[in-house]
């Protein structure tokens, strides 16, 4: 699951990481209201689950009402394209309108899972801002990174090379560094992050230490143990698709290939998704209906599928282990009934109870189904039929 910046805002806050006050807004007007009751310029930024905002000019600065009315009403009323969203953009929703700041250096800090090393690293640089990805492709040297020991956390002496690091002399603003990056491991840790981020950390000709732009993912198999993050969830920025498979204990991923893939199991998914592109396809979808899919879990990844105008074919792979291959038969015979196949199916079962499963395909003779005999012929055929 992913935050807005307003909800990371908030979790930052409250682990003792200064952050400028600010409003969330859903209208032009409210926009404007919000700006009367911050104190001096401020900032329109979308609410959106992608960064390169500022780049796609979704963060604006404004120091009057009628450039906050601009703002709000350009970003409402246009689709965000930026690098992270793909061509087609996002629609942007929610607006946050904070007080703006004067910067004097932008700074990169950020706490994420290392699956490599099995820790959660910290890594911090001077050159934060919105050019950090180019930042780590040419110059990585210029993000300084400091591991998390699993029980021990991050250690004083790691805190504190970590923001000397980032350039401070100062000894109030190395405690202030200091006290945001161990605000930002307590909010990794707190909410079971994957990813915690705050880029630009910002100093102030004053010598104020900022956090102006915030991102946090987290581990969704430990938000039943978080209410906080559970409320905080949106699901008006999830792929709908995504969403209803959820609700059915279904792991599906979106893809943009043509040929869905209808499969039990991660593994198996995984190299029916290879075996389709060596064939020269793309998936159009990762199904996972779970090694134990009843047929009503099977119809339901069928009506997800179906509901995708980019499929022109489906692989049914099923390996009949805990689930028998005559339960899925079944389960097709019945979602031809009702949902109608319009696309070739191409299905290839093995497993238990396999050959009473091809009797039942055979004797329900529905045209658009295409045996398969093994994943190879599968593939092909598939293959084939959207060529
Ligand atoms: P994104 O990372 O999506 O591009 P940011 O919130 O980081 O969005 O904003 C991009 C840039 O806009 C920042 O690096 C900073 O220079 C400027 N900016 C953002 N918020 C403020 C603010 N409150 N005051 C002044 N400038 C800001
Ligand atoms: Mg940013």
């Amino acid at each position: 699951m992913k935050a807005h910046e307003y909800q990371a805002r908030a979790l930052l806050a409250e682990a003792g990481v200064p952050v400028p006050s600010s409003d969330v807004v859903d209208t032009v007007d409210e926009a404007v209201a919000a700006y009367g009751r911050i104190d001096g310029k401020v900032v329109v930024k979308a609410q959106v689950f992608a960064g390169g905002r500022g780049k796609a000019g979704f963060v604006k600065l404004c120091d009057s009402a009628d450039a906050v009315r601009d703002a709000a009403q350009f970003m409402l009323g246009n689709r965000m394209v930026s690098p992270q969203t793909g061509p087609a953009g996002i629609a942007v929703k929610k607006l946050l309108i904070a007080a703006a700041v004067d910067i004097e250096s932008e700074y990169y800090v950020a706490v994420v899972l290392d699956r490599a090393k099995r820790k959660p690293v910290v890594m911090v640089s001077r050159e934060g801002g919105v050019e950090i990805e180019e930042v780590a492709r040419t110059n990585p040297g210029a993000i300084v990174k400091r591991w998390l020991h699993p029980h021990l956390g991050l250690i004083d002496f790691q805190c504190a090379k970590l923001a000397s690091a980032l350039g401070f002399t100062d000894k109030g603003q190395l405690e202030a560094a200091q006290k945001v990056i161990r605000g930002l491991v307590k909010v990794f840790n707190d909410y079971d992050c994957s990813l915690a981020e705050i880029n630009p950390l910002v100093r102030t000709p004053d010598g104020e230490i900022l956090a102006i732009d915030a991102k946090m993912n987290f581990d969704d198999n430990a938000l039943f143990r978080h209410k906080r993050l559970q409320e905080m969830f949106d699901p008006t920025e999830e792929n709908p698709m995504e969403l209803r498979a959820k609700e059915h204990d279904l792991s599906y991923i979106a893809l943009d290939g043509n040929i869905g893939c209808l499969v039990n199991g991660a593994g198996l998914a995984m190299s029916t998704m290879d075996i389709i592109k060596l064939h020269g396809g793309e998936p159009a979808n990762f199904l996972d209906v779970g090694g134990s899919v009843t047929a009503e879990g099977a119809i339901e990844a069928f009506r997800i599928i179906l509901s995708d105008d980019k499929v022109k074919g489906v692989l049914v792979n099923i390996f009949g282990g805990i689930a028998k291959c005559d339960t899925i038969a079944e389960a097709l015979i019945a979602a031809a009934k009702e949902i109608g196949f319009k696309i070739p199916v191409v299905v290839r079962l093995e497993g238990t109870n396999v050959e009473r499963a091809r009797e039942l395909l055979e004797a329900a003779a529905i045209p658009q189904l295409v045996p398969a005999s093994d994943l190879t012929d599968a593939a092909e055929k598939v293959c084939k039929e959207v060529a």
